[in-house]
């Protein structure tokens, strides 16, 4: 026999199943996907499956999901991955970057360095009002990048400036750069490397740098280089690359990614790698850390076209995903 008190109870969890009900047997979805190709590496996923999406979350990754959906994409034939994250691009030299990219996949972008204290505050505003998270690397040239090389007049790479520049927008910038080509700094590579580094350490950020063609050797760039610093345009061509005369890989540089530094593809355009490079190193077992695009706006007419182009073309993902 029940009490009062024990029916009310009953009675009360009764409404709330009867409230569950309804979801349970109509499940809805904001959106699903319905028979692409689903490529999740952070759970070793790549198969066909349907995704299911609500309240702007992943709810469902199954082979064929039932449940109905305000919208439906058919992607059959199509790769369904998560955002792209490009940690080399110039995304942050026009507002119009940002949405460019995201047509790409790109759901976050670093500009690598296109600005540097004297305009930093011009990408930085880019990056706020992205679409997609935006982040920027400020050159250790206060005038950022210039086509003649920003770094001949070392008097440029001003430490006290570029401390300024990330201490005004610490919600942006993620790092400092510094270009090291002949053509970009000349002699003045190490000494434009060494500043880079004093601007970053009270903020305890990271420095990409840019090599190939540079005036001095891996052996004397890497040395100055701290765990979780980024080397960027990895497969430069010789001379001063990763390789030796005869092809092999510096054991410099082997140590260099032992002790935590980053080796990023940063696909660019000629010059920045190229395909013997990408062969002799990968046989040796050097594969990127990271791939990016070294992207801007005018990237659909050079080769770099956008992510998944770079991806596809260095196929470099998918070599490590099989290895
Ligand atoms: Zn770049």
């Amino acid at each position: 026999m029940m009490n009062r008190r024990q029916l009310v109870r009953a009675g009360a969890a009764g409404a709330v199943l009867l409230a569950r009900v309804p979801k349970v047997l109509a499940a809805t979805y904001d959106l699903t996907i319905k028979g692409g190709r689903v490529i999740d590496p952070s759970v070793e996923l790549d198969a066909i499956r349907d995704v299911a999406i609500a309240g702007g979350k992943i709810a469902a990754v199954e082979v064929d999901i039932a449940g109905e959906a305000t919208n439906t994409i058919d992607a059959h034939g199509k790769i369904v991955t998560a955002g792209l994250i490009d940690i080399h691009t110039h995304a942050g030299r026009s507002k119009d970057g940002p949405a460019l990219v995201l047509q790409d996949g790109v759901t976050g972008w670093v500009d690598a360095g296109s600005a540097g204290a004297d305009d930093i505050e011009q990408v930085a505003a880019v990056a706020r009002g992205a679409p997609q998270i935006g982040r920027a690397l400020v050159n250790i040239s206060r005038s950022g990048i210039v086509p003649d090389g920003e770094l001949h007049d070392i008097n440029h790479a001003n430490v006290a400036l570029a401390k300024g520049a990330i201490a005004r927008n610490l919600d942006v910038v993620v790092g400092v750069k510094a270009r090291l080509s002949n053509n970009v700094a000349g002699a003045n590579d190490l000494e434009a490397l060494r500043r880079a580094q004093e601007a970053a350490a009270p903020f305890n950020l990271p420095v990409m740098i840019h090599i190939g063609q540079s005036f001095s050797p891996m052996r004397a760039i890497l040395p100055l280089l701290k765990r979780g610093d980024i080397v960027t345009h990895m497969y430069a061509p010789a001379p001063n690359g990763i390789l030796d005369d005869q092809g092999r890989l510096l054991p410099d540089v082997a140590a260099a990614r032992r002790r935590g530094v980053i080796f990023d593809f940063g696909n660019g355009v000629t010059g920045h790698f190229d395909w013997a490079t990408v062969e002799r190193a990968t046989k040796q077992g050097f594969w990127p850390d990271t791939v990016s695009t070294d992207w801007n706006v005018t990237s659909k007419t050079t080769g770099v076209v956008d992510f998944p182009n770079v991806m596809s073309n260095s196929s470099c993902l998918v070599c490590r995903l099989n290895r």
